[in-house]
């Protein structure tokens, strides 16, 4: 038997899993808590009744990509979709990556960044940051002595939670050079959008998700606003046809019902807000400020043993010791379900 050997180095990277358990109150992977409002379910369904099965795709999404261009101000040719932001996160990758190209990357953040760079064959260099985990001028000056191809910026960051300042990301735009890949899955929580740097700074690309706001992580679509070039290159290495009908009608449907989504923005950004303050007062937990759907906190026990306890009582929140030693951090659930969370952690504590 002849086994054949992958590229080199691949099997040293770990498939990445967010393993989902079975347990009433799932709070660790930072999705909307609420099922899709039913007028919007209903839309969906008849999208889908009279999608066009049998054909494939309009391969340019170019209806879904209007109706986000026109949402956002923003050129269509500017805009562009794909399967989850963490698609468009793998198209930029190769499209800008490669042998000999640096990324320059702010840790503790968002994992899939580095993970898509390497495999794109591009090589990272990390600069971390500590609480308050703000971007600060000397973190650009780092950056730009690098002379990167690419810098990555997530705001509101996970997994702290806090947003970067604009004026840093402009800062980065303008003294590295780079492609500043501004990852706000979690803006409509929270922090400014970078959107309007992009006339000024060509070199910006603002990547969005419908996966958290929007409800629907489930249908796997992300989108990106850039300069029309950057979205060009985007087009050369996109697979045929890579947004589903279904996707793309899911997407268009969600527009629509875009108040409806809003709504619920509210009671998610309350319900992070009581988990912060009551995390605060707390004698055995430090929790960090959020601007996202999610708080990071760090509890006095050792945290693989809180995260284990937790589960016990039926609440599954993410252990990020290996990101940020000592943390865990979980998502704003609905009100029942953060009440749970409360009470399982007060018992752990206690
Ligand atoms: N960016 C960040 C910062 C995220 O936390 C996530 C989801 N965990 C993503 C991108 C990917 O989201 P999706 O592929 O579902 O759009």
């Amino acid at each position: 038997m002849t086994h054949a050997e992958p590229r080199p180095g691949l099997r040293d990277v770990e498939p990445y899993d967010s393993p989902q358990l079975d347990v009433p109150v799932r709070l660790n992977t930072n999705e909307c808590p609420y099922p899709l409002p039913e007028g919007f379910r209903s839309d969906l369904a008849e999208a889908v009744r009279s999608a066009d099965l049998n054909r494939y795709p309009d391969t340019n999404a170019t209806r879904l990509r209007e109706e986000l261009a026109s949402s956002a101000g923003h050129p269509v040719d500017g805009t562009w979709v794909a399967n989850g932001s963490n698609e468009i996160i793998r198209e930029l990758a190769l499209a800008y990556g490669g042998p000999e190209r640096a990324a320059v990357i702010f840790p503790p953040t968002y994992a899939l960044h580095q993970r898509l760079w390497t495999l794109a064959f591009g090589s990272v260099k990390s600069f971390r940051l500590e609480p308050p985990f703000l971007l600060v001028e000397h973190d650009v000056k780092n950056a730009a002595e690098l002379e990167p191809s690419v810098v990555f910026v997530c705001t509101p960051n996970n997994p702290t939670g806090n947003a970067q300042p604009l004026e840093r990301i402009e800062q980065l735009a303008e003294e590295t050079g780079a492609l500043v890949i501004v990852d706000e899955a979690y803006v409509e929580f929270g922090g400014t959008t970078a959107l309007g740097l992009i006339a000024s700074h060509p070199n910006v690309v603002v990547v969005r998700t419908f996966s958290k706001a929007f409800a629907l992580a489930g249908a796997r679509i992300g989108y990106a606003f850039a300069d029309p070039e950057v979205v060009e290159d985007l087009r050369r290495v996109r697979l045929p046809y890579h947004v589903s009908s279904l996707a793309q009608a899911a997407g268009i449907t969600a527009l629509k019902h875009r108040s409806e989504a809003e709504a619920i923005l509210d009671d998610i950004r309350r319900q992070r807000d009581r988990i912060v303050k009551e995390l605060e007062a707390m004698p055995d937990v430090d929790a960090h400020p959020s601007d996202a759907n999610f708080v990071l906190f760090w509890p006095v026990k050792p945290a693989p043993d809180v995260w284990q306890q937790l589960l016990d009582r039926g609440v599954l929140v993410r252990d990020l010791t290996k990101i940020v030693p000592g943390s865990l951090r979980v998502s704003a659930g609905t009100e029942s379900e953060v009440d749970a969370f409360l009470g399982a952690l007060h018992e752990v504590l206690s």
